[in-house]
């Protein structure tokens, strides 16, 4: 369980989140659904611990985890950029969390090839990044994000450099992925489609405040706000 309790965090004299309170079940798939601005990203980047927050605490599963450095927390975070390694294969690119943690080679292997299989891109691993279609970056940025069985699983729009076709076929994906790896995933999203389809339950974010947290159907059923009902485009 992941639990945040009055996250502020302020930038110079701007205050991105305004006190974000959230309480995420283990193997859940969350989703921060928001405008561009609304702080979706910087909560990621609290609970990944690549920002710590000006107030607040985060608790995983019970531990206090505010200040502790991203490497001790367990988690992967895959970005929309991916972030691969150019001039390394898929199979060292995957391969190389592991290798810092200092794993054994053999074990690396088994490893790598084990993830890929379950993006399903085993048979692309001698090839590099420039030589792999959008798509199959995308899974490889999965890849390298499960191989080290992380307990939190962090996606900051990791769809968004894909066309509509491919979107819906990698969120397909990814809920297949999530099933059966039953990480808990939070999963941030400017797309109210694509929070209402992948996840459990969602977050909606404005203005680094969550104005509404429920399961897709209640919160487009029942919006509480104006604001809420305009941003899901559901009914009024
Ligand atoms: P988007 O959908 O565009 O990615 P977001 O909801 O992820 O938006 P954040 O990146 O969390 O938004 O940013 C929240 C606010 O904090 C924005 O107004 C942004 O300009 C500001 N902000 C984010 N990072 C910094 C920074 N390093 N320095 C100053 N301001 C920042
Ligand atoms: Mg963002």
């Amino acid at each position: 369980e992941v639990i945040l309790e009055g996250i502020v965090k302020n930038y110079g004299t701007f205050r991105a989140l305004k006190g974000i309170d959230l309480r995420i079940a283990p193997g859940e798939f969350f989703a921060l659904l928001g405008p561009s601005g609304s702080g979706k990203s910087t909560t990621l980047r609290v609970i990944a611990g690549l920002e710590v927050p000006d107030a607040g605490r985060m608790l995983v599963d019970g531990t206090e985890m505010t200040f502790a450095p991203p490497g001790e927390r367990n988690v992967a975070m895959v970005f929309q950029n991916y972030a691969l390694y150019p001039h390394m294969t898929l199979e060292q690119n995957i391969g190389f969390p592991l290798k810092m943690d200092g794993v054994p080679k053999a074990e690396i292997a088994a490893r790598v090839q084990d993830a890929a299989r379950k993006v399903r891109i085993d048979h692309l691993l001698a090839r590099r990044p420039g030589q792999l279609s959008g798509g199959q970056q995308q899974r490889t940025a999965l890849a390298r994000a499960i191989v080290r069985e992380p307990r939190l699983f962090l996606l900051d729009e990791p769809l968004s450099n894909l066309d509509a076709q491919l979107r819906l076929e990698t969120r397909i994906e990814l809920k297949r992925l999530h099933a059966s790896l039953g990480v808990t995933t939070i999963y941030v999203t400017h797309d109210q489609e694509e929070a209402m389809t992948i996840a459990d339950r969602m977050a909606v974010f404005r203005d680094g405040e969550i104005m509404q947290i429920g399961a897709p159907a209640e919160v487009f059923g029942r919006p509480d706000t104006l604001d809420v009902a305009a941003f899901i485009g559901s009914p009024p």
